[in-house]
């Protein structure tokens, strides 16, 4: 973590105080700041209007399957993440405050998510339980049939660095109280125990830089416009929301078992790995797993996005609505 005195300042931003950076992109750096007006803690994603040099911008992570897909940061591209924000409101995202540039920069001011990825919780947990992963994965998937089936927008890069927790809380019980998950216990104060008595709170949606305003499956228009559009654009864009939800089983099966369901050292063999929708429930890994959640997991990495579950279809699972597990006898 940089320290206080090496935050950068940026022209155009006098209005808030960096604290510390929380996520760096190849075009975009977050931070966490406190707006100096407000003194409320917030997080502000600043993006770089010019490109970096291609090795300037590393990847983060060594696993081909969280690889960062480099992005020219065009203005309407910019624009279009904001724009999309700006019209969406649900507590499973997270939210856009402001929007402001500078010559050299954008700046999107977010609600603060001070909990981390969901990423570096998996690799802190090794693995989540099934009660956590379906509290966790809940929360996902009732952001996605917001976006999906009210506001007609596919997020396009669901996956467990754009999913972030709002606090972490370690419970220090011995007999945690496992509670499921209640959308209607709308957030603050709502948790159930993880692993090792650790809780976790709300989780939401981040990174719309790639999130795209689909066509109306029904009626096959933009928004109710009848067009002029061309049939395979029509085509393409039919089968458009289930990326998310390819990329949903692939963040449930990480979820429950600790790695990717699909990896391989070399892309080439990950690539076919993934065109096949070739991958195992491992053992030992998935020994003690239920069968209702492989069976969730098989319809979501289906091939075929006409097979494959949407938003609806992976509510309504049995596995979504388990009862959770008794609590385990005191010691
Ligand atoms: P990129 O397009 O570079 O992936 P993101 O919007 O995903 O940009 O932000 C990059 C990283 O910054 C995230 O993976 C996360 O670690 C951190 N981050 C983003 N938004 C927030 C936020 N609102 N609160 C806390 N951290 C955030
Ligand atoms: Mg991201």
């Amino acid at each position: 973590r940089e320290a206080k005195n090496k935050m950068p300042t940026y022209k155009g931003l006098e209005n808030y105080e960096l604290v510390e950076k929380m996520g760096d992109g190849a075009f975009s750096n977050v931070y966490k700041a406190v707006d100096l007006t407000t003194r409320k803690k917030i997080a502000v994603k600043v993006v770089r209007k010019f490109e970096l040099s291609a090795s300037q911008a590393g990847d983060r992570h060594l696993n081909p399957q969280f690889k960062k897909k480099p992005r020219v940061t065009e203005r309407a591209n910019i624009l279009k993440e904001v724009q999309i924000m700006r019209g969406i409101q649900h507590p499973s995202i997270v939210k856009l405050n402001s929007f402001s540039e500078s010559m050299e920069h954008y700046f999107l001011v977010l609600e603060l998510m001070d909990g981390g990825e969901l990423f570096h919780q998996i690799v802190k947990l090794t693995y989540f339980s099934e009660n956590l992963s379906r509290h966790v994965i809940l929360q996902v998937a009732n952001g996605i049939r917001y976006l999906h089936e009210e506001r007609g927008v596919v997020h396009r890069d669901i996956k467990p660095e754009n999913l972030l927790f709002n606090r972490i809380e370690i419970i220090p019980s011995k007999n945690p109280i496992h509670r499921p998950y209640d959308e209607s216990k709308e957030d603050e104060g709502e948790f159930i125990p993880g692993i090792g008595g650790g809780g976790i709170g709300r989780v939401k949606i981040a990174d719309f830089g790639l999130s795209k305003v689909v066509w109306d499956e029904q009626t096959m228009t933009p928004c109710g416009t009848v067009g002029y559009t061309a049939p395979e654009i029509v085509k393409d864009e039919r089968y458009s929301k289930s990326v998310d939800m390819w990329a949903l089983g692939c963040v449930l099966y990480t979820l429950l078992c600790g790695f990717p369901p699909f990896y391989d050292e070399s892309i080439n063999v990950l690539t076919e790995k993934v065109a096949r929708g070739y991958y195992t429930f491992l053992s030992p890994w998935w020994d003690d797993i239920s069968v209702e959640a492989k069976d969730l997991i098989t319809h979501l990495l289906c091939v075929d996005p006409a097979q494959r579950y949407t938003i609806d279809e992976f509510l309504a699972h049995p596995w979504c609505h388990a009862a959770p597990a008794p609590p385990p006898p005191p010691t």
